[in-house]
């Protein structure tokens, strides 16, 4: 779990830190070490009851633990505790983010585009459908089924009517269902999800961008999973073509805490056109916007936030650049390598169905049964006896209107099914999937 290089880099960068702040008389803040050790003891203890997340055998949820480069950054500032609100509370770190997201706007082709760190995709989805708002007043958001339920949530905090639109059988938004509500003329901003969180399903961004001929329309992509995976080299030809168009979208969330590597705390908003930026300020002496020029407080929702954040993005970028071809966009490409192989092998065994071939890296399968309520429960003992033997998995409950083009042979005696989900966001999951379905069949034996 712990390689212990790490803390030897940590004490290393602290001390390079330190050596910045020697002008003024010396001052060590003490305490009391053995008061310390014992509660610190107490809090390592209490932090076992944790689920592996580490371990390639943790296949289920989208968890992971930050890069090395990322957590030592970001322990690292700790030692400052800068806040990004406001440049005299973080000076170097808003830099840091600016150049962030200087580097993340590059990613989806967009010059200058307005943007800063959030504490996470649902502080950024709220900033962009507020802005949405305010930019299409009494207008409606809609979004897929299988969006992230925030949006509706969102709306509803915003006082914005929000309407969802089902999906095909591969779990993406249905064009026709999409055009149907636009038609209504009500509809102010469509909520495009780039790998929706349950299935990893990218919606079809290129016919929505064409539906802006026919109707005016915002068009906000929710990326917070899946927004990284433009990079990846192995995309389906569909999905990649969905990634081309994201530059012509109006913003985008991405969250760099789910696959940028980073500690929780860190999700990103982007806004192709900066002058957005005056929304934020209703007395502002700026006629352009853009985050090179602003402190970063007057363009956030949000007021205090960690520097650090930026400090371990900005060392991870540093790092691993956002480049199609590097080591980060690779990683990227083996976890997807990985959801296909693992799809392939889960196919091959007649003990489970899975469903759609996976866009990006979740893997959904059901368990094969007579009926979709004897298909749940056998899900949901699968999950546990895998438990038991050190493979963690994650469930999804699914309605059968879209499960039925997968599940052919099965009696519906319910509204809908539980089904395994298995997110295998980590590069070396790639080395275990036979591991995994090896497990998966000892359960099933
Ligand atoms: C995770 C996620 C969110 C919510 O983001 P948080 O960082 O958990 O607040 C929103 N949308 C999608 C698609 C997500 O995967």
């Amino acid at each position: 779990m712990i390689n212990k290089n790490e803390l030897r880099l940590l004490r290393g960068a602290l001390e390079k830190l330190e050596a910045g702040f020697t002008d003024l008389p010396e001052f060590i803040p003490e305490f009391d070490e053995t008061a310390l050790a014992d509660v610190l003891g107490e809090v390592a203890e209490r932090m076992q009851d944790n689920y592996p997340y580490y371990h390639p055998l943790y296949a289920g949820q989208m968890l992971k633990p930050p890069h090395p480069v990322a957590r030592i950054a970001y322990a690292m500032s700790l030692w400052v505790n800068p806040n990004n609100h406001a440049l005299d509370g973080g000076r170097a770190s808003s830099a840091m983010e600016k150049e962030c997201i200087v580097d993340l706007g590059a990613m989806f082709g967009w010059e200058s585009p307005l943007g800063h760190l959030t504490g996470g995709g649902t502080m950024a989805n709220l900033e962009a459908l507020w802005v949405a708002g305010r930019l299409h007043p009494g207008k409606r958001n809609i979004a897929s089924t299988q969006a992230h339920y925030t949006h509706s949530r969102i709306s509803e905090v915003l006082g914005i009517p929000f309407s969802p639109v089902a999906v095909s059988s591969n779990g993406r938004m249905d064009i026709d269902a999409i055009e149907a509500l636009l038609q209504q003329g009500d509809v102010g901003t469509v909520v495009v999800t780039m790998g929706n969180t349950g299935l990893g399903a990218v919606d079809p961004l290129p016919d929505i961008l064409a539906l802006r001929e026919k109707f005016d329309f915002r068009i906000h992509a929710d990326a917070a999973y899946g927004g990284y995976f433009g990079l990846a080299s192995n995309l389906n030809a569909d999905t990649e073509q969905a990634y081309a168009a994201l530059t012509h979208v109006d913003s985008i969330v991405i969250d760099p805490h789910k696959h940028g590597l980073q500690p929780y705390g860190c999700g990103c908003i982007l806004f192709r056109d900066p002058s957005v930026g005056s929304l934020y300020k209703h007395d502002s002496p700026f006629t352009y916007f853009s985050s090179a020029e602003l402190h970063l407080g007057e363009i956030s929702l949000e007021c205090s936030r960690p520097g650090a954040s930026a400090v371990a993005l900005w060392a991870t970028q540093r790092l691993m650049p956002l480049e199609k071809g590097g080591e980060f966009a690779n990683d990227l490409g083996c976890s997807l390598s990985a959801a296909r192989n693992f799809h392939a092998r889960l196919d091959a065994i007649e003990f489970f169905t899975p469903l759609m071939a996976p866009e990006l890296d979740i893997v959904v399968y059901a368990v094969n049964a007579a009926d979709t309520t004897t298909a749940s429960a056998s899900a949901r003992r699968l999950f546990d006896s895998a438990a038991d033997k050190g493979l963690h998995l994650a469930l999804i409950e699914l309605p059968v209107s879209l499960t039925g083009h997968w599940l052919t042979d099965i009696e519906v005696n319910s509204d809908s099914i539980t089904c395994l989900r298995s997110v295998l966001m980590k590069p070396e999951h790639q080395d275990w999937t036979q591991r995994i379905v090896a497990i998966l069949e000892e359960c099933v034996a």
